[in-house]
């Protein structure tokens, strides 16, 4: 089973994927993660990204591309994934799409977290006091989820169209979402 989870930012995601990974044996691919690794890293890449992570802009669809596809060609992640982060617009879903078709797999279910923006702000801010990521200000935070609104729905109503696409309520418990989202892949 691969899955796909979808939310702005502070909607919980990657607490809930990392549930789910632990629940159900799965790998989370955290684009947004393995960016922050390659700048905490210093890489080449890390050095060539990291103010345009900082703004809260996206990297290049074709650098994402190439480490999802590290993932996707890998054969102990084979249909045992949870994408957060990504796609993130029609073209990366295209392009996920043309990724699993060419190592012979498919996405099983979407999840979209829906939280408000106010609960964004809160949360943003609260994350901000624990993890310190420089694109966690309040100002960066809006604007990431502005661009979640504009570049981003549109990819959950592709996945929608086919039928894949779960929304859960992400303003209650992290409990309470746990619990929906183990009966809803328990249905799978
Ligand atoms: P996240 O941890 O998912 O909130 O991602 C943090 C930042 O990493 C984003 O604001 C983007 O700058 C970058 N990023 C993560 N995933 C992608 C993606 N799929 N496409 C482009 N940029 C991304």
């Amino acid at each position: 089973m691969n899955l796909i989870i979808f939310g702005p930012p502070g909607a919980g995601k990657g607490t809930q994927a990392d549930f789910i990974v632990n629940k159900f044996n799965l790998y989370k691919l955290s684009t947004g993660e393995v960016l922050r690794n390659e700048i905490k890293n210093k890489t080449e890449l890390g050095q060539k990204i990291s103010s345009i992570i900082n703004s809260g802009s996206f990297v290049s669809n074709d650098i994402v591309k190439e480490l999802v596809e590290l993932f996707i060609s890998n054969n102990k992640y084979k249909d045992r994934l949870i994408f957060d982060g990504y796609p993130r617009n029609l073209i990366q879903a295209k392009t996920l799409n043309e990724l699993l078709n060419k190592y012979d797999q498919k996405i099983d279910l979407v999840l979209k977290l829906s939280v408000s923006l106010e609960t964004v702000k809160k949360r943003i801010l609260e994350r901000q006091t624990l993890e310190k990521r420089a694109d966690d200000r309040e100002e960066i935070a809006i604007k990431r989820y502005k661009t979640y609104e504009k570049s981003t729905e549109p990819v959950i109503e592709f996945y929608k169209k086919l039928n894949l696409l779960k929304v859960i309520d992400g303003e209650r418990t992290i409990d309470q979402i746990n619990k929906e989202i183990s009966d809803i892949i328990g249905l799978i």
